[in-house]
């Protein structure tokens, strides 16, 4: 598959259809990740889900986008899916993702990206204490799957797209910044235990 098409439609895939549903997640009070999973084939869209962590702290945006795809009376077998995450997935997440049997995930911020522009260390504080690790000290490519970041894809990607591409990073960001504001502002009210 075309690194740079696959890139522009995951960018795409969390502009418009998971940044709508989190931004209806945040302004519930729940934090800014969201997920989709896609079709391999032909890069349809299977479904997308945001974080909902007010109603289950386990309610990560890829666990709640799993327990919905679940529910789905039919549905593809994961050999035949990407698994797209907006962040680096935290270590329930990447486990959940692999028992679930998704060979890859793909995601846009990285852990360092949530705990210093979005000011939730967790990922990396479970990593460390739980664990043992440094940052970046998984293993991103393993048995299981392949772990790849967006940002490696557009940087990698030819003119014009990734002209295209970076103009719509920043979008994005900039989405992911007033979200992630209204997020840190009310979350002294709601009752998550790594809030
Ligand atoms: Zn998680």
């Amino acid at each position: 598959m075309d690194a740079s098409r696959l890139a522009a439609r995951l960018l795409d895939v969390i502009e418009h259809d998971i940044l709508p549903l989190t931004a209806q997640g945040v302004a519930r009070g729940n934090k800014v990740f969201g997920a989709a999973i896609l079709r391999k084939s032909d890069l349809s869209l299977v479904l997308a889900e945001t974080n909902n962590e007010l109603e289950n702290p386990l309610w990560h945006g890829e666990v709640h986008t799993l327990k919905r795809f679940y529910e789905m009376a039919s549905r593809p077998g994961t050999g035949d899916l990407i698994f797209l995450s907006t962040h680096e997935p935290c270590t329930m997440c990447m486990s959940a993702i692999t028992w679930a049997g998704f060979d890859n995930y793909y995601y846009f911020f990285s852990h360092e990206d949530s705990r210093d522009a979005f000011a939730i260390p967790h990922d990396l504080r479970i990593l460390k204490e739980v664990f043992g690790l440094e940052p970046g000290g998984y293993r991103r490519h393993n048995a299981f799957w392949d772990a790849n970041a967006l940002a490696d894809m557009v940087a990698a990607a030819p003119e014009p797209e990734q002209r295209r591409m970076k103009a719509q990073w920043r979008r994005i960001l900039d989405t992911y910044a007033e979200l992630s504001t209204r997020y840190q502002a009310g979350k002294s009210d709601n009752d998550i235990p790594l809030n």
